[in-house]
């Protein structure tokens, strides 16, 4: 049983959006003053999400990955976790966080079964990280390190690039990956929102930063498990892969292999497009576990082609954090 959209693609991974909400402000994907959220009333239950999860489970969806907003802002989230691991079909569980609230919550989260996590990290200067996050850098580096201890492996820490404020922090990353032991990737803005069309001014081609470091050492052709979009090296001599994100520079829109959930229900099926599968109305109204699997079935089918964030930069108005990035 799989999912395949109009493109011949098999969707086989889920990005599941916990909450809307967020206790940074980082300057690329939330405005400083938004509280323009999602009411808790709206957000799926979790026994809604283990329904729909287990719908996507018996399609054949087979890798999960837990986001946000933050999600560990949604209280309980490791027993969601728990329950969502224990779904037939699902192989892979993952989460996404700013890890400000990592440090207490990292040995539920392995206990519950999550294995892999992505922190984001853009710099690693503490007024730098205020002013890009509006937050403290400290929590963040206790919650990575309480991580590392707890054995979540790979940590990968996700860095957007941004041209005059952190782009000459890549090095300095490099070396505190290589200490830590953590996979490394650079992103480049999206277009998301005001937020990420603003932030897009300080838009750099990660393909300047590739060249950048294969002058100071010697990158080799690297794979990483995880059916991402990043194309991985390897610092040679050195277990340190390195992951570049490149929806702008070179889209990776043919191997899109998954979907995203929002907290309030609603399927997105492109990151950078408008198309959209409402679902909790539908679970709201009572209809059957077949019924569930026809109108998952029915959104794949809207599946767009391809985002374009670089024809039509102003046409995404929802902020990244309110999709699931
Ligand atoms: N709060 C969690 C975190 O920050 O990892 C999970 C959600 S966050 C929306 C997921 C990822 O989206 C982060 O790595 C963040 O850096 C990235 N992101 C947000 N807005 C972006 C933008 N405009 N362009 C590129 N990446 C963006
Ligand atoms: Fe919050 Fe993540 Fe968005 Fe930053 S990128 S504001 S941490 S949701």
């Amino acid at each position: 049983m799989s999912l395949i959209d109009p493109h011949g693609r098999h969707i086989e991974y889920v990005r599941l959006s916990v909450t809307d909400r967020c206790d940074l402000r980082c300057r690329y994907c939330m405005p400083e003053g938004f509280r323009d959220f999602d009411t808790p009333e709206d957000w799926l239950t979790f026994d809604e999400l283990e329904r729909v999860i287990g719908a996507f489970g018996r399609l054949g969806t087979r890798r999960i990955r837990l986001t946000g907003g933050e999600p560990l802002v949604r209280r309980d989230l490791p027993a969601l976790a728990a329950r969502l691991a224990a779904l037939p079909g699902i192989e892979d569980l993952s989460l996404s966080t700013n890890a400000t609230r990592l440090a207490r919550e990292a040995a539920a989260l392995r206990a519950a079964g999550v294995r892999r996590l992505n922190v984001s990290l853009d710099t690693l200067r503490p007024e730098r990280f205020r002013e890009i996050t509006r937050g403290k850098l400290d929590k963040v580096l206790d919650g990575l390190m309480a991580a590392k201890a707890e054995g979540f492996a790979p940590i990968k820490i996700n860095m957007v690039v941004m041209a005059g404020v952190n782009d000459d922090e890549v090095e300095d990353m490099v070396g505190f990956c290589l200490e830590h032991g953590f996979t490394l990737r650079f992103i480049e803005t999206m277009p998301m929102g005001e937020t990420g069309q603003s932030a897009s001014r300080r838009y750099i081609s990660l393909q300047t930063i590739k060249r950048r470091l294969a002058e100071r050492y010697e990158l080799l052709p690297g794979t990483m498990p995880g059916g991402g979009p990043a194309r991985y090296v390897q610092v040679a001599g050195t277990d340190l892969r390195i992951g570049f994100i490149t929806p702008l520079s070179q889209h990776f829109c043919e191997t899109c292999n998954r979907v995203r959930l929002s907290a309030d229900g609603t399927l997105y099926l492109c990151l950078g497009q408008d198309d959209q599968y409402p679902l909790r109305p539908l679970l709201r109204a009572g209809i059957s576990d077949t019924e569930l699997e026809d109108h998952l079935r029915a959104a794949i089918a809207r599946k767009p082609e391809r985002h374009e964030f670089r024809e039509k930069p102003g046409q995404v108005v929802r902020f990244m954090s309110m999709t699931g990035g």
